[in-house]
C-alpha cells in the first residue's frame, strides 16, 4: 500500500478500480447480449422458415411449432399448440413412434423413422422424423423435426409394385417358355422320326427333287428339336435351379471340358486356367456356364489350334472370372444383342447353332447375382462374368 496517500485518496483509487472493473463487466455483458440475440434470430429463422417441420413438445404436447408443420398437418399453428403430438400419428404407428423416439432420446439408435401422419383433412401422408432431446423454458423437452415423404414413398410403392408384376409377368413368361418346349418335343420327335423313316426308306425311289424336300424336312425337324431343347433349357434356369452349395470351380471347368472332349480333341484346342476360387453356386449351371463359353471359345476359331484360357480375380465378395480366347472375335457393336435369345451373327452353314447358347450364360449368372459382358480388343474375345462368393441369388 501506498503510505503517502491520504485515506480519502486510497477510498477514491479503490472505487474507481472497481469501477472500470464494472466497466469492462458491463462490456463483456453487452457483447454476451449481442451473441445471445445472434442466435436468438438465427434460431428463429431456422425455426420459422425451414422447409422441415420443426417443433418443441412438452409433456406430450407441442408447446411451439413451425410454419412447415402447420403447412405439413394441415392444422394451424395455434390449433397444433397443446394439441396432444401423437394425435397427429396414424393410430397403427402411434406404439412404433413412441419405441423409435425413447430410443433416438436415450441415443441408442440416430436414424430417423417414418410413420403415418392423419392431417386435419383426414389424409394419411408418410413422414420422417428425428427427435433430441432439450430443455425449454427450464424443464426437460423434445426438439422434433419431420419432413413430408409421400411421394418418395408412393415412387418406392409403385416401384415395388412394378418389380412385383415383372416377376410374376417373367415367370409366366418362363412358364410359357417351358410349357411350349416341353409339350413341343412330343410331336416333333414324331414328326422328326417319320421323316428320318421316310428318308431312310424311300431314298432314291422317289425323284430327285422329293429326296431334296425330304432331306430338309429332317433337317427343319431337328433344327427345330435343337431350339426347343436350349429353350426348355434357358426357361429351366430361374425354375429348375439347384439351391447354391460350396462349388470349386476348378473341378467345375474340368467337368466342363471333360463334357466337350471330343470338341477339344477334333481341334486341337489348348484350354487352360489360373487357380479358380471356391464359391457357392448351383455346380450344374456353372458347368453349362463354362462349358457353352468354352465351346463357343473353340467354336468361332480362326485357321490356327484354339486356345482358351480361364482366370478369375477376387475384389471383396465378388468373383470376376474371364474366359479368353484367340477366335475371330466379335464386332463390338454386337457385344449386348449376342446374350438375347435367338440372337446369332453368323449363318447355320458358317457355324452351326441355335443362338441360345449365351442367353442361357446370361440367365444363370444372373441368378447367381452377377453380371455378364463380352470385349474383343482386335484379335479373340473375352467373356467376363460376375460371381457373389457367398452366392447371391437374385429372385
Ligand atoms: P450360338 O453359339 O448357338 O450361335 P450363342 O448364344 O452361344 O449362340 O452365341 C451368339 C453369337 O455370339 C454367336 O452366333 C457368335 O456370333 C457370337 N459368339 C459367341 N461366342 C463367341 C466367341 N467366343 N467368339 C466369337 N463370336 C462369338
Amino acid at each position: 500500500m501506498d503510505i503517502s496517500k491520504t485515506s480519502e485518496q486510497l477510498i477514491i483509487d479503490e472505487f474507481m478500480s472497481k469501477l472500470s472493473g464494472m466497466r469492462q463487466r458491463i462490456a463483456e455483458l453487452e457483447v454476451l447480449e449481442r451473441e445471445l440475440k445472434q442466435s436468438e434470430e438465427l434460431f428463429r429463422v431456422l425455426f420459422y422458415s425451414s422447409p422441415i417441420g420443426i417443433y418443441i413438445i412438452q409433456d406430450g404436447h407441442f408447446r411451439l411449432v413451425s410454419h412447415q408443420l402447420a403447412s405439413i398437418s394441415g392444422y394451424d399453428e395455434d390449433e397444433l399448440i397443446g394439441m396432444p403430438s401423437l394425435s397427429l400419428v396414424l393410430t397403427e404407428d402411434r406404439n412404433a413412434v413412441r419405441t423409435n423416439a425413447v430410443k433416438m432420446l436415450k441415443g441408442e439408435h440416430s436414424s430417423a423413422y417414418e410413420f403415418r401422419m392423419v392431417t386435419k383433412r383426414a389424409e394419411i401422408k408418410w413422414v420422417m422424423e428425428t427427435v433430441a432431446p432439450i430443455f425449454y423454458q427450464g424443464k426437460r423437452a423434445t426438439l422434433g423435426n419431420l419432413t413430408n415423404v409421400t411421394e418418395r414413398k408412393q415412387a418406392e410403392e409403385k416401384l415395388k409394385q412394378l418389380t412385383a408384376e415383372m416377376q410374376r409377368s417373367n415367370t409366366e413368361l418362363e412358364q410359357f417358355a417351358y410349357v411350349i418346349s416341353h409339350d413341343l418335343q412330343e410331336p416333333l420327335r414324331m414328326v422328326s422320326s417319320y421323316t428320318q423313316l421316310l428318308a431312310k426308306r424311300y431314298q432314291s425311289q422317289l425323284d430327285a427333287d422329293a429326296d431334296e424336300f425330304i432331306a430338309y424336312a429332317v433337317d427343319g425337324a431337328k433344327r427345330m428339336q435343337a431350339l426347343l431343347y436350349d429353350l426348355l433349357e434357358y426357361s429351366r434356369v430361374g425354375t429348375r435351379g439347384k439351391p447354391f452349395s460350396l462349388a470349386n470351380c476348378e473341378d467345375i471347368v474340368e467337368q466342363a471340358m471333360a463334357n466337350l472332349k471330343i470338341a477339344i480333341e477334333e481341334s486341337g484346342a489348348l484350354v487352360s486356367h489360373n487357380t479358380l476360387p471356391t464359391i457357392m453356386a448351383d455346380e450344374g449351371q456353372l458347368v453349362r456356364l463354362f462349358q457353352n463359353l468354352i465351346s463357343n471359345a473353340i467354336k468361332f476359331r480362326r485357321q490356327e489350334p484354339p486356345c482358351v484360357h480361364i482366370s478369375a480375380q477376387r475384389r471383396h465378395n465378388v468373383v470376376t472370372f474371364s474366359v479368353r480366347d484367340n477366335g475371330i472375335g466379335i464386332d463390338p457393336q454386337h457385344s449386348q444383342s449376342i446374350f438375347q435369345i435367338f440372337r446369332r451373327l453368323h449363318t447355320r452353314e458358317e457355324y452351326p447353332g441355335t443362338g441360345m447358347g449365351l442367353a442361357i450364360c446370361k440367365k444363370i449368372v444372373e441368378r447367381h447375382g452377377g453380371h455378364i459382358s463380352v470385349q474383343s480388343p482386335g484379335e479373340g474375345s473375352t467373356f467376363y462374368f460376375t460371381i457373389q462368393v457367398t452366392g447371391g441369388e437374385s429372385a
